[in-house]
């Protein structure tokens, strides 16, 4: 990986360390349906809203949330980010985020968009929908952002170096040309990254990308290999509530 000059070098130099908060389903998992922690049900997601607000928590989008991630920025926010690009994530978690002025990224599957979860849809045992594009621009209209989610969401350090360059470089091209947006930010699907993962992320321009690591961002982390907090429907409001208030009392170091 590099570590001077260029995107790859740049490291998060927090004033305190900053959540990125992951979720991918909003909403009540659908019978049958496996790996139910994926889905986060509408009311405890907007319990955790109201929870981060009380804490003085802001929830800002990847492009919001840069420049705390960066030290140039002080403040207590917490950046919101939903992998996969769900319908649900539109119709359900908009409507609670906008309650806020909150924000969020969501990380889109390029050659997916108005299709479903083809890359686990067996695995899961359900077809989840996800956005078409008037309803990526309705998310847009609203003051949300996207970033980059490969084009077809494979383990990038499983495939071919070529094609694995292609997912990250080509995705960040076709999302920008679709929506007529900079696409500056990407998210590594099921968390799965090397280092030449890393430098095609770089190579491609993005100023940030995200992982399944856990943990909140600390100063000298990589942009290009952040940390998140996951928040899956088996976390209980107490738990949540629990964890910002360790935030808290942490932060203040
Ligand atoms: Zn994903």
């Amino acid at each position: 990986m590099a570590t001077r000059g260029g995107p790859a070098g740049q490291v998060a130099a927090p004033a305190r360390p900053v959540p990125i908060l992951t979720y991918h389903n909003i909403g009540e998992a659908p019978p049958g349906a496996t790996h139910r922690g994926l889905y986060l049900g509408l009311d405890k997601f907007r319990r955790q809203l109201e929870m981060l607000a009380r804490r003085g928590y802001r929830g800002v989008s990847m492009d919001e949330g840069l420049p705390y991630l960066r030290g140039e920025q002080r403040g207590q926010v917490a950046i919101v980010t939903f992998d996969d690009g769900y319908r649900d994530n539109l119709e359900l978690a908009l409507p609670a985020l906008r309650e806020h002025g909150f924000s969020a990224t969501c990380y889109l599957v390029a050659e997916r968009i108005g299709g479903y979860n083809a890359w686990d849809s067996e695995l899961l045992g359900v077809r989840k929908p996800l956005m078409d594009l008037a309803g990526i621009r309705e998310w847009l209209a609203a003051g949300m952002r996207i970033g980059s989610h490969t084009l077809t969401h494979p383990h990038l350090p499983q495939i071919e170096p070529a094609q694995m360059q292609r997912e990250v470089a080509v995705s960040k091209s076709v999302l920008e040309q679709r929506l007529g947006i900079a696409v500056d930010h990407f998210c590594f699907p099921y968390g799965d990254h090397d280092a030449a993962c890393v430098a095609a992320a770089a190579e491609a321009g993005y100023r940030t990308a995200v992982t399944t690591e856990r943990g909140r961002v600390r100063a000298g982390r990589s942009l290009l290999a952040l940390p998140r907090v996951g928040n899956n429907g088996r976390r209980s409001g107490a738990a949540f509530l629990a964890r910002t208030l360790l935030w808290g009392l942490s932060g203040s170091r």
